[in-house]
């Protein structure tokens, strides 16, 4: 039980009596579903209801593996709750299918969810912002995830190997348009001595065999060794769509395609390769945000946002770094969050039993990755203030909690207010989100050209 919680039970327990009087979960006072929505998205399926006031999903947890109960505390049945059934995709990578369950009253409503595998499911609640209204959420991840750095890599393996087969392609029908008219041009030869060694190099190219996913040559280890990876973190997203602009631009939309344009020119950049923790319309809970750029062990975290303001005035582009205090107690809590359990820092596991070095372990690299993140925040700033105004002249500083890996230097960049109708047209400019993209990028060059990162051994 949290403190939160437990304050609450023992209120209600002082409360005694009245406590009963109160109309706290009955029918009367039950909420009403508004919406009910099945999302796949790349990472999990969710599943969502909107209700008119707060409602509580409980999981039971049963024998069967593949069957959720999930009881809908404070909510009304309705037949909007039963549509739910018929929005499940057929190629719903997680559900197989969704039942409503109304026992007799005062029970609350169930649904019963068939599972196609095991699940992990989390479940939370959202307060109404923008056009929603209250949301009860629960998102079913793989039990198994997929390795991102190795699904990174492997990316990068089949684009090369789609270059190399383009290439032998054309190589191969320029070589057969050769053969085909030699008899009548053999003075070709002299342009055309060249491409048929090529090919056949290409052609006998072991590359050209799907690799075993889990098998990485020396030589491919040590190119990962080296690569730079920077994490792109578009905020919001799906269920969040952040500020509002005065016309409408969601924030969500415009993070997501200046996030896109970052990564095709991080990708563009030879040793640099960005990796996304959202590529669609989809969101991310803050915290796993971060735990997905550790997974890649990514050299860089940049979170890319629009800020809004309520008086529509404020404007210009700020960076943010990591605040320092309460950063090491902060990180100690996030490190020893169940999800974090099995990491560490600087080698030592959280719950390694020497809680003093732990704690300096800590320390020394929140330190060390708020100065890293105050430097690159410094270069992106300068360059972002070549093509656009600044809200203040330095990086500053706040506990984002996007912010907290303690061992990945990571920034935060409001590109603009989107609530000034200015910006907003500017941040609507598809030549503008351009410019600040190039200014971003040069700014983590820059910071890089600097600070190359220390070779490490990434395990894949
Ligand atoms: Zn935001």
């Amino acid at each position: 039980m949290n403190p939160v919680e437990r304050a609450r039970r023992r209120a209600l327990r002082r409360l005694g009596a009245l406590a009963f009087v109160l109309p706290l979960a009955g029918p009367a006072g039950a909420s009403q579903v508004v919406a009910a929505r099945v999302w796949p998205a790349p990472d999990y399926t969710r599943l969502t209801l909107e209700s008119d006031g707060p409602i509580r999903l409980r999981l039971l947890s049963g024998p069967d593996p593949l069957r959720l109960v999930l009881e809908l505390d404070g909510l009304q049945a309705s037949p909007l709750l039963g549509e739910l059934a018929g929005k499940v995709r057929p190629d719903d990578p997680f559900i197989a299918r969704i039942r409503l369950d109304t026992p007799a009253s005062p029970a609350p409503p169930r649904l019963l969810v068939d599972l196609k595998q095991r699940t992990l499911p989390q479940t939370f609640n959202l307060a109404p912002v923008a056009a929603y209204q209250h949301r009860a959420v629960i998102d079913l991840y793989p039990l198994v995830e997929r390795d991102p750095l190795l699904a990174l890599i492997q990316e990068k393996q089949a684009a090369e190997r789609q270059a190399q087969a383009s290439v032998r392609d054309s190589l191969g029908s320029f070589i057969e348009g050769l053969e085909r008219t030699a008899p009548e041009r053999p003075a070709a030869g002299g342009s055309a001595g060249s491409p048929p060694a090529s090919a056949a190099v290409a052609g006998a190219d072991p590359s050209q065999a799907t690799p075993a996913p889990s098998r990485v040559s020396p030589a491919l280890q040590r190119r990962i060794d080296r690569l730079i990876i920077v994490a792109l973190d578009a905020g919001h997203g799906g269920e969040d769509p952040g500020a509002i602009g005065p016309t409408g631009l969601r924030e969500k939309d415009v993070v997501l395609d200046v996030a896109r344009r970052l990564q095709a020119r991080i990708n563009a950049t030879p040793g640099m390769r960005a990796f996304m923790t959202r590529d669609a319309d989809f969101f991310v809970p803050l915290g796993e945000r971060v735990r997905k750029a550790r997974r890649v062990q990514a050299d860089l975290f940049v979170s890319i946002h629009a800020d809004a303001f309520y008086t529509p005035q404020a404007r210009g582009a700020s960076v943010f770094a990591l605040a320092d205090r309460g950063a090491t107690s902060r990180a100690a809590r996030w490190m020893a969050d169940r999800e974090n359990a099995a990491d560490s820092v600087g080698g030592v596991g959280i719950s390694s039993p020497d809680l003093t070095l732990v704690h300096t372990l800590l320390d020394m690299s929140v330190t060390a990755q708020i100065k890293d993140s105050l430097q690159v925040g410094g270069e992106v700033l300068t360059h972002i203030g070549r093509v656009g105004r600044l809200h203040k002249p330095r990086v500053e500083q706040a506990g984002f909690a996007v912010l907290r890996a303690p061992d990945i230097p990571s920034i935060l960049v409001e590109t603009a207010f989107i609530s000034n109708p200015e910006e907003e047209q500017r941040l609507r400019d598809p030549a503008y989100r351009a410019e600040l993209v190039q200014a971003i990028t040069g700014g983590i060059t820059r910071y890089f050209a600097r600070n190359p990162p220390i070779a490490r051994s990434r395990q894949v």
